[in-house]
Order: C-alpha cells, then sequence, then structure tokens
C-alpha cells in the first residue's frame, strides 16, 4: 500500500509511522517526492493496520494498488517522474527522439548515422552492441568494441547513447564505456537476474514492453528495477505479439493513457519493432506522441538495404529528418514542447 501524507507532515510524524510498520514486520520506502511525505509499505499489511493507519489524521490517503507494483505506482510520486539521460530529459511535458541504427556495425558507420541523428534534430543515440537475435546464424553484434564505438560517435556529436545489455555479467562493460542508458530489451524483460543487476549500474534503464508481457507484468519488472535501486526506469511499448501477421507485431498504443494513470514512469513508443516496416513509421510515430508518449524511439540507416539487422524497419536519413519535424509539431499540439538538442558536450 502507499500513503500519502498531507503536506507539511513533520519527519518525526512520518518516521513514527513508518516505523509502526516495520515493527509487524512490514518493509517500508520513502519516496524522493518533495511537495508531500509518501511513502510505500512493500509488503503486504494486515487489514487492522491498513485501517488504523487510514485513521491516522496526517494520513491524507491510502492507496491499495490494484498490482503488486508500488514505488512505480502513480500514487507515489506528486507528478510524472522526468529522467535523466546524459543531459537529456525524458518525460515532464517534453518530447523526445531516439534514434541509431539497429546495431553498430563500424566505427565510420556508426559516427556517420550519430552525425545525421543529430543533425535531423534527436536528441538520443541508440545502437545495439550485444544482439539478441532470433537466429544463432544472424549477426550478433560487437559486444564491448561496439560500445565503445557508439560512444565515441555519441560524444563525438554530443549525444546520450542507449544501448542493450543482454547478461548480467556485462554491467560493468556498460558503466566503463559510459553508456548513458541501459536498454533491457522486449526478450529479457522477465530476466529477473538481468534486472536486478542492472538496478546496480547506477544508470537509467530503458525497458521494453516482454513481446507477449501483459502491462501488469511489464511494471512489475519496472518495479523489480526500482526495488533493487533503480528510481529512473523509462518504459518503452515496442508492440507485442498477436493474431496478426501484415506487421511484425502490433503496436499498443491502447495501453497509453492507461499506463498514465498507473505509473509515474516515462512512457515511450518504439514503433520500428511494432511495425517491421519503415514507411508506416511517421504516421505510428505521430499517432504515439498523440496518444502521450514522451517521445518515440526509431531505427535509421543509410542504406538499409545493407543492414546486418533490422534493415526493413530503418528510416532514411531524410525519414528521420521529417519524423523529428512531426515530432515537433505533435508536441505542441498535445501541449507539450520539443526537447532542445543537447549541449555538445553531455555525459
Ligand atoms: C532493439 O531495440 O534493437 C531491439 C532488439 O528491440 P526489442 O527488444 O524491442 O525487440
Ligand atoms: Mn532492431
Amino acid at each position: 500500500m502507499i500513503l500519502r501524507l498531507r503536506p507539511g507532515t513533520p519527519d518525526a510524524k512520518v518516521q513514527a509511522l513508518r516505523d509502526r510498520c516495520e515493527r509487524e514486520g512490514l518493509r517500508t520506502v520513502l519516496s524522493p517526492e518533495s511537495a508531500r511525505p509518501v511513502f510505500a509499505v512493500v509488503d503486504k499489511a494486515p487489514a487492522a493496520l491498513a485501517a488504523e493507519l487510514r485513521a491516522d489524521p496526517s494520513v491524507e490517503e491510502l492507496i491499495q494498488p490494484q498490482g503488486d507494483w508500488r514505488l512505480v505506482h502513480r500514487s507515489f510520486r506528486e507528478r510524472p517522474t522526468t529522467v535523466k539521460i546524459g543531459g537529456v530529459r525524458v518525460g515532464g511535458g517534453e518530447v523526445v527522439v531516439i534514434a541509431g541504427p539497429c546495431s553498430v556495425e563500424g566505427r565510420e558507420l556508426v559516427l556517420e548515422v550519430a552525425q545525421l541523428v543529430r543533425r535531423a534534430g534527436a536528441q538520443l543515440l541508440r545502437g545495439g552492441a550485444f544482439k539478441p537475435r532470433t537466429s544463432p546464424y544472424s549477426f550478433q553484434g560487437f559486444g564491448v568494441e561496439g560500445l565503445r564505438q557508439l560512444k565515441d560517435a555519441g560524444a563525438a556529436v554530443g549525444l546520450p547513447v542507449v544501448s542493450e545489455i543482454m547478461d548480467a555479467s556485462n554491467v560493468p562493460a556498460f558503466v566503463d564505456h559510459a553508456i548513458d542508458c541501459l536498454q533491457i530489451g522486449a526478450r529479457n524483460m522477465q530476466n529477473f537476474t538481468l534486472l536486478k543487476a542492472v538496478a546496480t549500474a547506477g544508470r537509467p534503464v530503458l525497458l521494453k514492453r516482454g513481446l507477449a508481457a501483459t502491462v501488469e507484468e511489464w511494471l512489475y519488472s519496472a518495479e523489480y528495477l526500482a526495488h533493487y535501486g533503480c528510481a529512473d526506469v523509462v518504459l518503452c511499448e515496442r508492440g507485442i505479439r498477436t493474431f496478426e501477421t501484415a506487421t511484425r507485431n502490433t503496436l499498443d498504443l491502447t495501453i497509453l493513457p492507461l499506463l498514465r494513470e498507473w505509473t509515474h514512469l516515462p512512457i515511450l513508443v518504439d514503433p520500428a519493432h511494432a511495425a517491421g516496416i519503415a514507411r508506416i513509421i511517421p504516421p505510428l510515430s505521430r499517432a504515439a506522441i498523440a496518444a502521450g508518449a514522451d517521445g518515440v524511439a526509431v531505427e535509421v540507416h543509410p542504406r538499409p538495404e545493407e543492414a546486418r539487422s533490422d534493415g526493413p524497419q530503418a528510416l532514411l536519413p531524410a525519414e528521420l529528418t521529417a519524423l523529428v519535424a512531426d515530432a515537433r509539431i505533435m508536441a505542441a499540439v498535445t501541449g507539450r514542447s520539443f526537447h532542445p538538442p543537447p549541449a555538445a558536450a553531455c555525459s
């Protein structure tokens, strides 16, 4: 349950309420919220204790979440959370675009893409160095060398970088190479060992929705990250597996407004892995922002037919420029602003 105390409740009173719970063997976590004291009781509280707390004059609201998430629950924060990736704010009323190659394919190419991503006006550079490929014969990524190339390209153009981590043992490599945001891919959304390890990396995490995960399961994974030490989680809807075969996956925009009610975390949409077809990504991106997404994540390649992964869904440079222009318009239409370009040196 989550206790939202009245603004101005003295610290000693907050502590007394937490102590009351802890004496029953229940763990509590204080929200970083500054507008008012809020704390979560992460273990299940007996009904009698809940009733007692609800009756306390300092308790304005006691919420029993419908799911088992607490720290990522909407009520745990006063306003939606803003997550900082390098110098870029995700959430909080600004729209961002993440763009880059599906895979880091070499030093020159990733630099070329980084330059075009920067020129197009996107704020974050993505690129996979550890690739989760369905076939063992497909390109698996350059591993640590790919991280180095991605970071160097991002630093050269002044963009923070996002890259997927697949194995807990690689956390030090991601930290050592100053990867600004660690991506948990759809296939690993419920790899709880990985979630626990990544949570300790001290970096923001982009948590993609699993291929067949319900929103509840997705939020439980976000709760794992929060519980094990990472408060800076960004959710990313990337399409789910349905009976439909016309597209690679089905982009589930339906859940966006509900997610807003259920969690305070920022929400991005990756229409590329949902669609699998480059030409339909622009309207899906506009729809995602219209539905309230804090931004979109897309793939771009100067020669998609040569891409070593996900070529069919890679935008051409000019298409990325147009998509960013659309995102700017959609941000304004929905009463938000488009995040300014990051400063040249960002991490
Ligand atoms: C990716 O971002 O390149 C990727 C593999 O995404 P997903 O985990 O959503 O399939
Ligand atoms: Mn991809």
